[in-house]
């Protein structure tokens, strides 16, 4: 198993979304809420009442640590995942001085 810590969290790098995350609650909701435009400036974005509402899901949802941190260290996601924004999790690589790879790399 490939594995990388982020903090206090060791993620699979391998994990298979739709096998681990079978559960997940955004599962049940229009996927619409996860994905807003990202182009809007950085301020109206994360004001936004649906990025608010996707990241209250996530937080009731119990995989969003391991899905954060999915999604932190691959790069070329987007969208809303475990409760973070395609800006906060650059922000959070940045912090960390983690690159991601792309999923061809992963798999490689
Ligand atoms: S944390 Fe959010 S995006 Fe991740 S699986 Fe749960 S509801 Fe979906």
């Amino acid at each position: 198993m490939k594995s990388v810590n982020i903090g206090n969290v060791t993620v699979n790098t391998e994990l298979n979304t739709t096998i681990e995350f079978r559960d997940a609650l955004c599962k049940y909701i229009d996927p619409e809420l996860f994905f807003p435009d990202e182009r809007r400036n950085s301020n109206e974005y994360q004001d936004n009442e649906n990025v608010r509402l996707a990241k209250k899901i996530c937080g009731d949802c119990k995989h969003e640590i391991e899905c954060a941190a999915y999604a932190i260290i691959r790069p070329n996601i987007v969208g809303i995942w475990g409760g973070t924004t395609s800006p906060e999790r650059k922000a959070i690589r940045r912090k960390l001085n983690i690159v991601g790879l792309t999923e061809e790399e992963y798999e490689a």
